[in-house]
């Protein structure tokens, strides 16, 4: 164990093993051996007791946040054109802004003032879109490794109904896609992620190839799945050889052959949730980007029921935000309003929706967002932001989520290396 990092940090230590409760460790060590958990004391143990103990005493210890769900290449186009719907807002929005991202020095500004961002709102886990750029979707890779960010980086695939500016040769496509595979796929940190826009951008002979890769590489897979009523009716007419949108991933190998994030999954069968359940996809939530695009509410209770995995992202630029814990609010508050219209749709909780931006979301990443043993120490030290009043600390954690800053974060670890 000698030749181990050991890492203590001491502090009231809150996490959710399970989506029911929190578990609340107050004035507690929390010990790591090489980045992994060990175990949490409420007093030192003896062969700790020479070594270094990080000491937040009377402040927050929390898991680091998950984003199953962002875009790197619209950082710099947060909060414009939110009065479109989707179609629209990515012809006018964002097609322009990603065509940007043939230029490296562009890209490089952006995504390095997207990575400082994750790191200030206290994210420490992601899986992120660049653009179909092979160069500067590599930069992107270099940008997380080098902030010591977990993450999933996806060169985006488009071969149709795109801007010329943006349409990939189906060949080069797949092409770009083996050699990022090739040259990522063994990193501990940052790994590829197979990465089609969505259905309607991708010729039958691309999303072919994207699944080969998939299994070829055992890599995983992120894509977008019925987040608007005119991309559905799309969908329909340009593959009318299957009957619903997901079987269109399915067919290629797209839906869960390897692990897979679908976003969005607003506007779902029953049939369609049944086969995410069986072939354990998991549904992103993202509720700014639900709200902003006027896209409708995922009704994430009625996953969750069907059984259904179920993480957060933030989905900037449609989400005007990379904070999880407003992404939480959200989520809360639109399950609200849909129990409003539909009382059998249960609202979200808060232990639940910190569990989806935790230990729910990091389960992609493996054993990642709690503070169980064997579990990678991703940890936010949050400050005491309710000093010199009685609260528990579950309420201060309360009063951080609902009313906190960046600057309320006073430290950030990822895989047990400081970050920031
Ligand atoms: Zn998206």
């Amino acid at each position: 164990m000698a030749e181990q990092s050991v890492l203590i940090l001491k502090g009231n230590i809150i996490f959710t093993p399970d989506a029911r409760n929190f578990k609340v460790y107050r004035d507690s060590y929390l010990i790591a051996v090489g980045g992994v958990i060990r175990e949490i004391c409420p007093a030192l143990p003896a062969q700790y007791q020479a070594l270094r103990i990080h000491d937040y005493t009377n402040q927050l210890i929390i898991p680091g946040f998950v984003d199953l769900h962002t875009h790197g290449a619209q950082f710099n186009q947060r909060g414009l054109g939110l009065d479109y719907k989707l179609l629209d807002w990515l012809n006018r929005y964002t097609f322009p802004e990603e065509g940007k991202f043939s230029d490296p020095d562009y890209a490089s500004r952006v995504y390095e003032a997207f990575a400082s961002e994750l790191i200030a709102q206290g994210t420490t886990r992601a899986a992120v879109y660049a653009t179909v750029h092979l160069s500067t979707s590599r930069l992107l890779f270099a940008v997380l490794a080098r902030r010591g960010l977990g993450a999933y980086v996806g060169k985006v695939n488009m071969d149709a109904n795109c801007p010329d500016f943006l349409k990939e040769d189906t060949a080069k496509s797949l092409q770009a896609t083996e050699e990022i595979l090739a040259e990522w796929t063994g990193n501990s940190l940052v790994k590829p992620i197979i990465t089609p826009r969505f259905a309607p951008t991708s010729t039958r002979v691309l999303m072919d190839g994207l699944g080969k890769l998939a299994i070829k590489y055992d890599a995983a897979v992120q894509s977008h799945l019925a987040e608007n009523t005119g991309e559905i009716e799309w969908v329909r007419e340009l593959f009318p050889e299957h009957r619903e949108y997901h079987q269109v991933y399915q067919h290629y190998h797209l839906f869960g052959r390897t692990p897979t994030l679908m976003a969005h999954c607003i506007h779902l069968s029953d049939n369609a949730m049944e086969s995410m359940k069986e072939n354990q996809v998991i549904a992103v939530h993202c509720p700014d980007s639900n709200m902003n695009l006027s896209s409708g509410i995922m009704p994430v209770r009625k996953l969750l029921n069907a059984g259904v995995k179920v993480g957060l992202g933030s989905d900037v630029g449609a989400g005007h935000s990379l904070s999880m814990p407003q992404t939480m609010i959200r989520a809360i508050q639109l399950s609200k309003i849909k129990h409003a219209l539909e009382a059998e749709h249960q609202p979200l909780t808060l232990p639940e929706a910190f569990y989806l931006a935790t230990k729910g979301g990091g389960s992609f990443f493996g054993r990642v967002g709690s503070f169980e043993p064997g579990y990678a120490l991703d940890a936010l030290v949050i400050n005491d932001t309710a000093a010199g009043w009685d609260m528990e600390p579950l309420e201060k954690l309360q009063r951080f989520i609902y009313t906190g800053t960046t600057a309320d974060i006073a430290a950030r670890y990822a895989a047990g290396r400081k970050i920031g």
